[in-house]
């Protein structure tokens, strides 16, 4: 065989492979990568160049890259010209939106351009992935190398919401727990978290004009014998220091106050707000109903006050311009028995109680919009007439068409849908492979709506699995192949290739603490 014909053989074996096999070590893989021969090496010689405005964004990364190499990296700029690590506002990057950056791996010099403080910090997280896993270890590691390989990296996502919804209302995360997902949502390129704050089970945010929400209806009763972890709250200030936390990492925190269903613990404290007026207790959802049947009174006007002023207060604590107030699973039945809520609907000239949901989150909605926040709800809240400003969530996945519905409508949709997103569901239902699979733009759609599907959301209720380890296997790896569907285009999706690069991250997940799913990874 001549040399032509056996390269030609050789490279038909080995290019569609190399093709596909992605060079290096990153979750979500970035959009365009280029290898380079040779590395940088990082040492107690390199210093950080911050440009103009980037003091503290080079802290951070000192911050990140101090610890494990034990190194005191100098921030400033280098007299010799060689090992550093500069940053560069750059602001003909523009084009890569406000999370884009570039990165430039050479031999003396690590250059890093973005438009906006996101994209540093985005640019950091990748950097961190290129060195070696004990990177991510809170103590010097002793005889280390830490090579960083030569390469150019352009990178942005195509996903403006890259979520995850926690469930504080069946089980109370506390702290200690929100900061380490703040954490791994960062490291992992995802910049919602979206905080379910109330429900049947649990009230467990402060609201200065009700304290006994949180006195009464964040402890389940007594004679249940729940662990004290289970249950508690957080304080504002206790939220404030969470979304200081989140913010350096790219994270906005999205509250959720649900109505008018999922609110039995409102009516453990004030029973009048419902149609039935029953002083409920609140007990784990394992022993009572999935879904309650007691709901606020849409015909009592005392509702929207308590609601405007529980509003009031968190539109005031969040600074995110969206507020979640839930609108799922709302049953009708004590609307259709109840005096009041009849009245407001032949007051109001509505056609029946599915007009009355509509009535009643328009009600919220105009109250939230005078404080200019964008309501989200889940996607029931279009039954009975959708308003053209609310954001849809996407959650009943065996309802197909309502993602084209909202859509046509014009109405901004987040994807969340059970078939893919719902972490709280077995690896044998949604398995790690699924959620990868997962594309948030349904087959057949129209281009131009394309745009208004704003990203997707891995949502994990807390009613099954309530101790911390269960909680993280339920979430990992999954979580990994959300940022992945969320960040790369459908055509820049690779499985076997994540699947490559996902276990040199259960590593990372090791270091730091993380259990996971280790069953049907694949
Ligand atoms: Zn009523």
């Amino acid at each position: 065989m001549d040399t032509i014909k056996k390269f030609i053989l050789i490279a038909n074996i080995f290019l569609p492979f190399a093709l596909m096999c992605q060079d290096f070590n990153i979750i979500p893989y970035p959009v365009k990568v280029d290898k380079h021969e040779g590395f940088f090496e990082l040492n107690s010689n390199t210093v950080l160049n911050p440009g103009e405005d980037l003091y503290q964004k080079a802290k951070q990364l000192k911050d990140y890259l101090d610890p494990a190499t034990g190194f005191d990296i100098k921030i400033g700029s280098s007299n010799i010209q060689s090992n550093e690590i500069i940053l560069n506002i750059n602001e003909d990057l523009n084009d890569l939106g406000d999370e884009g950056y570039t990165l430039e791996v050479g031999q003396n010099r690590i250059l890093i351009e973005a438009s906006d403080q996101k994209g540093f910090f985005y640019a950091f997280q990748t950097l961190l992935q290129l060195l070696p896993e004990d990177i991510f270890r809170h103590a010097k590691v002793e005889d280390m190398e830490w090579h960083i390989p030569n390469c150019s990296i352009r990178d942005t996502p195509q996903y403006e919401w890259r979520g995850l919804m926690i469930d504080y209302s069946r089980t109370f995360w506390n702290k200690r727990i929100t900061r380490k997902y703040i954490d791994a949502m960062a490291l992992y390129k995802l910049n919602k978290l979206h905080m379910h704050l109330t429900d049947d089970q649990g009230w467990r945010i402060d609201i200065a004009k009700y304290p006994d929400l949180t006195e009464i209806a964040s402890k389940f009763d007594m004679s249940y014998h729940e662990p004290e972890e289970r249950e508690g709250f957080f304080s504002q200030s206790d939220i404030k220091e969470i979304i200081i936390y989140a913010e350096e990492r790219n994270i906005e925190i999205i509250p959720e106050i649900e109505m008018p269903g999922h609110s039995s613990a409102v009516f453990s404290v004030y029973p009048d707000l419902s149609c039935k007026g029953d002083k409920m207790k609140i007990h784990p959802f394992t022993l009572g109903p999935g879904i309650h049947q007691e709901i606020f009174c849409a015909g009592n006007d005392d509702t929207f006050v308590f609601l405007n002023n529980v509003l009031s207060e968190i539109s005031r604590l969040f600074p995110s311009k969206y507020i979640h107030i839930g609108g799922d699973e709302a049953p009708k039945d004590h609307w259709k028995e109840c005096v009041k809520c009849q009245q407001r609907i032949k007051d109001e000239g509505l056609k029946d109680e599915h007009e009355l949901q509509s009535w009643f989150i328009k009600q919220i909605e105009t109250y939230l919009s005078a404080n200019n926040k964008t309501m989200i709800g889940w996607d029931e809240i279009l039954e009975g007439g959708l308003s053209r400003t609310a954001t849809v969530m996407y959650w009943r996945g065996w309802e197909k068409e309502v993602p084209e519905f909202v859509l046509n409508q014009g109405n901004n949709i987040i994807m969340t849908p059970t078939s893919h997103c719902y972490f709280d569901y077995t690896y044998e239902t949604i398995s790690t492979e699924k959620v990868y699979s997962y594309c948030p733009i349904p087959a057949g759609l129209n281009k131009e709506y394309e745009k208004k599907i704003l990203g997707i959301q891995a949502n994990f209720w807390s009613h099954l699995n309530r101790i911390e380890p269960e909680m993280d296997r339920q979430i990992f790896p999954r979580l990994l192949a959300l940022a992945e569907v969320g960040w790369l285009k459908e055509s820049n999706k690779k499985w076997e290739d994540f699947t490559l690069r996902l276990n040199n991250h259960l590593e990372i997940l090791d270091i730091l603490d993380i259990y996971y799913h280790e069953i049907g990874i694949h």
